[in-house]
């Protein structure tokens, strides 16, 4: 095997991401030792008996304490705590990171605590589930997916290549750009989605004219599909909406003018422009599955009880 890209590491936050990239990391031999710490010790137990990691701190501070890689998985709203409990504590030359969904509040809420001798690289794996939490994670998560870097203007330009690397012995594909785009692609390729779901899922749940049981008995009928992402952590997706709300307004803005367009047409009984519409948005669906990010099985590729 060859040498570790990074002697130590340390993962701050276990869940489903951290968990991931800790099992990635050891899979591929891309660090030497993995140090994780949680604030909780269910977490910490859970760790522990998961064999995931070197070993399992209290403290973050215990945790990076000589680590030459840094990387913080909690909720986009705590990074800044995190990267202030920190930094006192960080090794001359480390590399800090992190994995939050949104990437200009990172930047400004991580960055002013961090010490001029440590290189900070931003990064957003785009790659989860609905789950969360350390037995969520696998080794697998990353395969094929995309890593965004957002280094801030003037980063070490080694420390992103190092750290790009790192993620493609995770599997990932790695793409760079700036923190302000990133929210901005993001808002429309995952923010917005989400908010849809939840609006969808919360709006079938207060009908008066059909029952929950209906609901739940018809949902193969698309809504299913929905409740996938409305599942989702509501404390991680709280804190996105919350630091993205810019980027999350402006689409929401175009999104709803096109709900209101397709509301035309369907009270005008426009039929064409509603099959242009729908002809459009299938080649979209033709373009994902080109581009290797989901699979054209019939049914998302769920298994329905049968092997054939
Ligand atoms: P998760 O499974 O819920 O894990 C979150 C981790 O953060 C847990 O170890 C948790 O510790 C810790 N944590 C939560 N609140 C904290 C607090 N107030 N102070 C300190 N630690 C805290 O979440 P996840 O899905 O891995 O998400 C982690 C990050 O990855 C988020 O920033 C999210 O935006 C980003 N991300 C998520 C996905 C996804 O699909 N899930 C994809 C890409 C990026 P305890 O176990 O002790 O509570």
């Amino acid at each position: 095997m060859t040498k570790p890209l990074f002697d130590t590491s340390a993962i701050i936050g276990p869940g489903l991401i951290g968990s991931s990239i800790a099992r990635a990391a050891r899979a591929q031999g891309a660090v030497g030792s993995i140090v994780t710490s949680s604030r909780s010790p269910e977490t910490r137990q859970r760790v522990a008996e998961l064999g995931i990691a070197d070993k399992v701190v209290a403290t973050n501070a215990e945790a990076v304490a000589g680590a030459d890689l840094v990387i913080v998985c909690v909720p986009v709203g705590v990074c800044g705590a995190v990267a202030k409990e920190i930094a006192p504590h960080l090794k001359a030359g480390a590399i800090v990171s992190d994995v939050g969904s949104v990437k200009g509040s990172i930047v400004r809420d991580m960055a002013p605590h961090l010490p001029d001798n440590v290189h900070f690289v931003p990064a957003h794996p785009v790659a989860g589930t609905e789950h969360s939490g350390p037995e969520a994670g696998f080794a697998e998560l990353f395969e094929n997916r995309w890593c965004i870097l957002t280094p801030p203007e003037g980063t070490d330009r080694e420390s992103v290549d190092r750290l790009a690397e790192f993620w493609r012995l995770l599997g990932a594909n790695v793409e760079i750009m700036t923190p302000d785009h990133h929210d901005l692609v993001l808002a429309v390729t995952s923010h917005l989605p989400h908010l849809i779901a939840y609006t969808i899922v919360g709006t079938a749940d207060e009908l008066e004219t059909v029952t929950r049981s209906e609901v739940f008995k018809f949902s193969a009928g698309g809504f299913r599909d929905f409740t996938r992402i409305a599942a989702s952590d509501p404390t991680m997706w709280r804190d996105i909406f919350l630091a993205n709300k810019d980027a999350v307004l402006e689409m929401l803005g175009r999104f709803n003018e096109d709900v209101s367009a397709l509301t035309k047409a369907i009270r005008r009984g426009d039929g064409d422009a509603l099959s242009e519409h729908f002809t459009r948005t299938r080649a979209i669906r033709r373009g994902i599955i080109d581009a290797g990010q989901d699979t054209a099985d019939a049914d998302f590729g769920r298994s329905h009880g049968h092997e054939d």
